[in-house]
């Protein structure tokens, strides 16, 4: 085990990409196996000393950001252990990109792939991360098998899907130790979006693995993860499309999204986007930085992808084109059918959360990065009000991301502390219209600490004590993850 405790040491463990200032902490701990976590924790819990569990730090909402106690770093649980036909077995601190190369290296897919691959596997399930394939493979709760779990006493808790079940919503964990641990379930009903990282999931009959996915650092420390694989596609074709009217990309990303939805429903082998991923006008302005070559007149554009096979490819090329004609995308699009093409359109999308993050930093402003998603009837009213408000506001801002999931990113961008007040009360806007269609407060990102007030527009104050006393089922001396989710003075 590693332990470091000069500031200079420390430093890089205690901030995220959410820009949160402040954090401290007494140590840094770094175990290199299940007992040493389990020792840290037992130790901790003695003297109910908080303990921060920190991932890749790519987190976006100040999850892994300390505030006094120790830092749990899991850098060194770093080990892939498998890869076999249909699930892969590694450690919490694992790269994304290490594991999916590592899959696709056996021919297989990972499929959840949030645009940022530096971070961690264990992140990813703290925070049930998504990315661009989500929306046609949803988010990483979908692909977990297995997970294995160092709750804050120490004892370490396995956890199979399938295996045990909440009833009636009431849950009991037997753990080896002999101890038992027995609650009740929050009452909230989950919103009926596509995407959801708000809270506890909980419902009625839920496995009991589930709780433990999107807790993000509350409930345990995530050691070992198997993961669920699929079979690699064969080919796969992509493009970073591009349009000069609003009213056209707006059509055609309705039509794309239908058609994928419904030749999915019907087993249909036809048009079927893995991602559809938007970019306004403002976002392409930013990419124009680094990317000079955008179209001068494209006013927003679409990264999509589409799975092929041999026997397939033409006819889906030809419908992606006439779709693509119909609706007007300007003929100097970008396309991809090969790995090393494809990986260049993956990096352009990436490089537009870079340079918000670029953004943030340089001018020392909190984030204002939004991370709704609202169901799917609600979502054209959603996307009126950001565009309305953001273009009367005077200040600068981008929308993109995961449109095919009702899912953009709001990014307002304030150069100073006055605009900074603004871009709050605009996002608590925005906030307040998406709680009352039924929507999340975050789709992918987390609650995390720097969004954690804002929960209380979608959940009512019982309902936050309910998952505080959820917490303290599974964590007495509430130390673990002080200050994400929830208030640590409901703990
Ligand atoms: C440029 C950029 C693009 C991004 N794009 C996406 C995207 O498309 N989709 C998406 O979902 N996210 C995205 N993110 C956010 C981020 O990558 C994810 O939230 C990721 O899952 C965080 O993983 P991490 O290892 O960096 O976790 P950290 O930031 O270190 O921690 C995140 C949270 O998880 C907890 N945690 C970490 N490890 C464990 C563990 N082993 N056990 C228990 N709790 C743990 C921490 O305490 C903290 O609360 C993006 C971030 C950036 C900077």
């Amino acid at each position: 085990m590693l332990i470091k405790s000069s500031p200079d040491e420390i430093q890089s463990f205690l901030s995220d990409a959410s820009y949160m200032r402040d954090g401290r902490a007494e140590r840094v701990v770094i175990p290199e196996s299940v007992e040493e976590v389990s020792d840290i924790l037992a130790s901790a819990n003695l003297n109910r000393q908080p303990v921060t569990i920190s991932g890749a730090g790519t987190g976006t909402v100040g999850g892994r950001v300390a505030f006094g106690g120790i830092v749990l770093a899991t850098d060194r649980l770093n080990q892939i252990k498998n890869v076999t036909g249909q699930s892969a077995t590694a450690e919490a601190g694992v790269t994304l990109s290490d594991f999916q190369q590592a899959v696709d290296r056996e021919g297989l897919l990972y499929p959840p792939d949030p645009t940022e691959r530096g971070c961690f596997l264990g992140g990813n399930v703290a925070t049930n991360a998504s990315g661009s394939r989500t929306f046609k493979y949803g988010p990483t709760r979908s692909y977990i098998n297995w997970l294995k779990i160092v709750l804050a006493d120490g004892d370490v808790l396995e956890l199979r899907r399938g295996e045990l079940r909440a009833e009636k919503g009431r849950i009991k964990v037997q753990l080896s130790s002999g101890k038992t641990i027995q609650t009740t379930l929050p009452t909230y009903q989950l919103p009926q979006t596509r995407k959801n990282a708000s809270g506890y999931f909980v419902a009625p009959d839920m496995d009991v693995i589930d709780l433990f996915i999107g807790s993000e650092g509350t409930l345990g420390v995530v050691v070992e993860i198997e993961a669920r694989l699929l079979p690699k596609p064969k080919g796969l074709l992509s493009g970073v499309v591009f349009f000069e009217s609003e009213a056209d990309v707006l059509a055609f990303v309705a039509n794309a999204r239908m058609r994928s939805l419904e030749n999915r429903a019907t087993k249909k082998v036809g048009l079927d986007a893995r991602a559809l991923e938007f970019f306004d006008s403002e976002s392409l302005n930013f990419l124009r930085q680094k990317y000079p070559n955008v179209p001068e007149t494209a006013v927003a554009a679409v990264f999509f992808e589409q799975e092929t096979a041999p026997e397939n490819e033409d006819s889906l090329m030809d419908e992606w084109m006439a779709l693509l004609e119909d609706h007007k995308a300007m003929s100097n699009s970008w396309f991809a059918t090969n790995e090393q093409d494809q990986a260049q359109l993956r990096e352009f999308r990436h490089q537009l959360p870079v340079l918000m993050n670029e953004w943030f930093a340089r001018y020392a402003q909190r984030k204002v990065s939004t991370d709704m998603a609202v169901p799917d009837e609600a979502f054209p009213g959603m996307f009126r009000i950001y565009q309305e408000t953001l273009r009367a506001s005077g200040l600068r801002y981008t929308i993109f991301g995961h449109i095919g999931d009702n899912h953009v990113h709001v990014n307002i961008l304030p150069r100073n502390d006055e605009e900074g007040t603004r871009a709050r009360e605009l996002y608590v806007k925005f906030l307040r219209h998406a709680a009352s269609v039924g929507g999340t407060l975050s789709a992918e990102h987390g609650v995390g600490k720097l969004k954690r007030d804002y929960l209380k527009l979608f959940y009512s104050e019982e309902q936050l004590h309910q998952m505080a006393r959820l917490k303290l089922a599974f964590d007495p001396n509430g130390i673990l993850g002080r200050g994400n989710i929830f208030d640590e003075k409901l703990i």
